[in-house]
């Protein structure tokens, strides 16, 4: 079923070999509740804890091309959610930092990822609009709810030639990659519409 899944990325054409490779490899069922597990390998967005989804893979395989991630790269998640994009990020490679807002699905997805193999850097229970300045700059920044607005510290903490690849928009998003030419120069390329969940922001 997962091969079939495969098949299908490529017919929608993502061309990327290692990303196809990772999601032919990553078992999404057990990221999903137990009530969809029958569903796992389609190409469609579910339901997880804390009124969220886990993203449709053709969104996850999409954004994870957009950001070219190569071994060793240090990349920043907002929106850890089931962990399932943080698990492609780890099996291209990459040293991986992601931030959740709601609790319930920090904690289980904490717990969740290292028992199947999945080690990511840091697993973050925070704010992603003030992304981690601590651990600043980022090979690449990947925002995985719709956001409203580009948050500045994104941008900021992007390494010289990094990539920022997020869902801009209210309603409907536009994907949308920055990727960082020079201290104040950014490269900015739109892509297609896609729905996702509120990136929301704590206002106080
Ligand atoms: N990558 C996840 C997508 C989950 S949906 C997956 O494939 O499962 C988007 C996630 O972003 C939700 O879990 C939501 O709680 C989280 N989110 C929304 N606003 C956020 C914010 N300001 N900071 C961090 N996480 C946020």
């Amino acid at each position: 079923m997962r091969q079939q899944l495969v098949e299908t990325l490529i017919n929608k054409d993502i061309k990327d070999k290692n990303v196809l490779k990772a999601i032919g490899k990553i078992p999404r069922h057990l990221f999903m509740d137990s009530g969809f597990i029958d569903h796992a390998y389609q190409d469609k967005a579910f339901p997880i804890a804390a009124d969220q989804t886990i993203s449709q893979p053709y969104t996850v395989a999409f954004q994870s091309e957009l950001l070219k991630i190569t071994p060793e790269d240090k990349v920043l998640e907002i929106g850890t959610g089931s962990g399932y994009q943080t698990a492609v990020l780890l099996e291209l490679g990459a040293k991986v930092y992601s931030i959740e807002r709601q609790k319930e699905l920090y904690k289980k997805t904490s717990t969740f990822l290292p028992k199947i193999g999945y080690r990511a850097k840091q697993l973050i229970f925070g704010d992603g609009y003030k992304g981690l300045p601590e651990e600043a700059p980022f090979q690449s920044i990947i925002v995985t709810a719709g956001a409203p607005y580009v948050p500045n510290p994104l941008l900021s903490q992007l390494a010289i030639g990094g990539r920022l690849v997020i869902p801009v928009g209210d309603k409907v998003q536009v994907m949308t990659l920055f990727i960082r030419k020079g201290p104040k120069e950014f490269e900015k390329h739109e892509f297609g519409d896609f729905r996702f969940v509120p990136m929301l922001e704590d206002k106080n």
